[in-house]
């Protein structure tokens, strides 16, 4: 078979020299946690097999410690009992496809080290660290630099292909570059060209403990978001040297993890860093790789069209579809199922210590666990909702061999994903539901919009099983005045059926309070969708590349016309409920633009004043021309409550079985699970 003939950058093949890479697309490193798990080896060889087999170049798996202090009890690699784990992964991947590329990052956290015997050139801890460094002495660092060699080797005698070395992010490699992490006045710290002495000489000796024919990748802070950060210079001298000493290819990261700059959520336009590693490819000659946001095979094509990269590193979107390089190669990229760069099930778990996993794909790391099966017993399945819920039932249930109508009485698929789609920096919403109709169609589920399901009709159609995937609806709190024509519910509000004035308040203050505050506050372009508006609003230069990347101007962000108050009645910090890796971009954006946020609020009547309150006991009265309610949501049983009175058998799935705490994530897992037993 011929790849697409859309993609001829992405499937032209690299040549390395001794070994070959047969496209441009690599499976980035991310650590999932089945790093850590009992059968670790196993689950992550069926892991990335199943991405071997869905047409991948290079795999690069989590980051393995090169010794103890490296990682503080996590997975580490350096004896030859743990390289012989590592044989079941690598024989895995190779069996599957014997040209794909696996190679082991090996990352030394260095001060994010989970242990107080992490070590780094010099004692300054990390804004999020737990621990204060120890400071290594140069017997210690020749004892890491050792490490760092026998774990390329141990990495070699289990079969990897290469290694990937991490030098960025704020793990042990970049500390040494940065002055406000090293101040050692030897020779490993001082001057730039000392402050580079340690990666430099890590790459060095594992070149020198693999051999040549080994590949090496070196990934580097090519804009670590710091203020005082590393120059484009310093980074390109940095790049030289490490080619020098032996990198086969080196791969450029964006951002410190302290940095507070977003470099992957949603709101992060796609391609947005790839112009950077395209300035920095100009002065080397080894291929090198870009990243962040590259979710599609168009988006990694023009960046290699444009010759800003030689290859493309895709993390999550290898979680959220193992076969998107397969379906490029056949001209089948309606079918992916696309990252939508939520963060919601892989970095907001991997951060609060939970196995990652991917909202729109909860078989994500969990391979060897939610199978799905051909049916051996097809049934005729009504599903009622084609919500997120609704949909993962009927996609799943129908993939195994069921037969499925899919009821909704709206006139498109999706649910309330239709409405977080209009959130400005959610406009990736709308790929799942291009996904989904898509696998409506492949799948031949009898799809019925605009018609409400009720019991009569279902239980005359005689189906062997009903779901019900009906959701949720808002709930109206027992506040005086909640009928007054100044509260508007969020629905109305989001989808601009009634008016809001000027000045707003919100009442309630979890995801969907956020995304509404985002939207009656944004004006013009979502710079999500626009990298020089992304640029001002982040106070980031990608063309003149300042110190780090920051300008340390002022974000640039539009305020709001509107005077808008975000509360709720918990005495906490608003927003507290939000994603642990986006929470923080959306309350700064919202402060940004002039919302006040206030907690401790007791709602106590809507009428042509405002809305009045007690505000930690104090009255308080906002003068508002619209209080649009955002106070959660109840599950909405009435089909189901009706079918059990008619003596129809029926499951209740996603917001239909419980709202609270409700998300998509849960939705789609829920009725995967369901569906894969059904
Ligand atoms: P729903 O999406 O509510 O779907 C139920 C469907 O059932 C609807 O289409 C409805 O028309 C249909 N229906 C109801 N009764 C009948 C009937 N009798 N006959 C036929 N059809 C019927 N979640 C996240 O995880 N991340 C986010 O970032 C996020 N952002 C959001 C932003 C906004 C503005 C909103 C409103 C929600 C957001 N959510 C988000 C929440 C997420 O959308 C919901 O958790 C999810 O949609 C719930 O899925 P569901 O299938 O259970 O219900
Ligand atoms: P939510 O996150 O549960 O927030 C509900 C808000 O309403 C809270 O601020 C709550 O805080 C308030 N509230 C609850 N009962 C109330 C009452 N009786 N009177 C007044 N206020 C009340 O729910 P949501 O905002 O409706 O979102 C629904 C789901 O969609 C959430 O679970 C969320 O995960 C998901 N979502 C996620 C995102 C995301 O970015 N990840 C975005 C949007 C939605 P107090 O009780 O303190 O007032
Ligand atoms: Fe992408 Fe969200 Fe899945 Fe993570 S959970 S891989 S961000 S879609």
């Amino acid at each position: 078979m011929t790849a697409h003939a859309r993609y001829p950058h992405v499937f032209s093949p690299l040549d390395l020299g001794f070994t070959k890479l047969k496209n441009r697309i690599l499976m980035g490193s991310m650590h999932t946690g089945l790093e850590d798990v009992p059968g670790w080896a196993e689950r992550q060889a069926a892991y990335f097999a199943e991405r071997a087999l869905g047409g991948v170049g290079m795999i690069i798996t989590g980051g393995i410690g090169p010794n103890i202090e490296a990682t503080g009890g996590g997975a580490k690699l350096s004896t030859i009992e743990e390289s012989d784990q590592h044989r079941i992964v690598t024989d895995a991947v190779h069996a599957a496809d014997p040209d794909v590329k696996i190679c082991l990052q090996i990352l030394h956290a260095g001060p994010l080290a989970h242990t107080p015997d992490c070590v780094a050139p010099s004692p300054v801890k990390s804004r999020i660290g737990p621990f204060v460094p120890n400071e290594l002495d140069e017997a210690g660092i020749e004892k890491q630099i050792a490490d760092f060699a026998n774990c390329a080797l141990m990495a070699r005698r289990a079969g990897y292909d290469g290694v990937e070395i991490i030098g960025s992010a704020g793990y042990l490699l970049s500390t040494f570059l940065v002055a406000k992490t090293n101040l050692r006045t030897d020779r490993w710290g001082g001057r730039y060209e000392n402050r580079m002495r340690f990666p430099v000489e890590v790459v060095r000796r594992v070149r020198e403990a693999v051999g040549p024919d080994f590949i090496l990748i070196f990934r580097i802070a090519a804009m670590d978001m710091l203020e005082g950060g590393m120059s484009f210079e310093e980074v390109v001298a940095l790049a030289k040297a490490v080619e020098a000493a032996g990198a086969t290819i080196i791969s450029t990261h964006f951002t410190w993890h302290e940095s507070l700059v977003p470099t992957i959520a949603t709101m992060v336009p796609r391609a947005a860093f790839a112009k950077v590693t395209g300035h920095i490819r100009k002065h080397v000659r080894v291929p090198m790789i870009t990243s962040n946001r590259i979710n599609m095979p168009q988006v990694a094509e023009d960046v290699l069209a444009r010759g800003d990269a030689d290859l493309i590193s895709m993390a999550r979107p290898m979680l959220a579809d193992a076969e998107l390089v397969k379906k490029a190669f056949e001209g089948r990229e309606d079918e992916i199922n696309t990252c939508i760069a939520c963060n919601q099930a892989c970095l907001d778990h991997t951060f609060t210590g939970r196995m990652t996993s991917c909202l729109v794909n909860p078989r994500a790391c969990r391979e060897t666990e939610l199978i799905y099966l051909p049916t051996r017993a097809p049934r005729q399945i009504a599903v009622v909702g084609a919500g997120p819920a609704g949909l993962a039932y009927a996609t799943v249930a129908a993939g195994r061999g069921h037969k499925v109508t899919l009821y909704d009485a709206a006139p498109e698929i999706g649910g309330q994903f239709n409405l977080a789609k209009r959130i400005p920096g959610k406009e990736e919403f709308a790929e799942t539901l291009r996904y989904y109709a898509r696998q409506i169609e492949l799948l031949g589920i009898d799809l019925k919009l605009n018609t409400r399901a009720d019991a009569a009709m279902l239980k005359a159609a005689r189906y062997d099983e009903v779901i019900v995937a009906t959701g949720i609806q808002p709930r109206r709190p027992e506040v005086e005045g909640i009928t007054h024509p100044k509260a508007v519910s969020y629905i109305d509000a989001i989808l601009g059926r009634k008016p809001v004035g000027k000045t707003v308040a919100i009442m309630g203050a979890g995801g969907i309070g956020f995304d509404v505050a985002e939207l009656i506050t944004h004006s013009g372009p979502s710079s999500a969708l626009d990298i020089d508006l992304f640029q001002k609003e982040w106070g980031v230069d990608f063309t003149s590349h300042p110190r780090g990347g920051v300008t340390g101007l002022v974000p640039q962000v539009a305020r709001s016309d509107r005077d808008v108050t975000l509360m709720q009645r918990k005495p906490t910090g608003l927003g507290r409920s939000l994603g642990r890796t986006t929470g923080w971009t959306h309350r700064l954006t919202l402060q940004r633009r002039g919302v006040k946020m206030v907690s401790g609020v007791d709602y106590r009547r809507i009428d042509d004043a405002g809305l009045h309150t007690l505000v930690n006991g104090e009255p308080v009265l906002f003068d508002v021309d619209t209080v649009i309610v955002c106070a959660g949501q109840l599950p909405l049983r009435t089909l189901y409550d009706e079918l059990l009175a008619a003596g129809v058998p029926a499951q209740l799935v996603g917001g239909a079985f419980e709202a609270a705490e409700l998300d998509a994530k849960r939705a789609i897992n829920q009725a995967s699970e369901l569906a894969a037993a059904a």
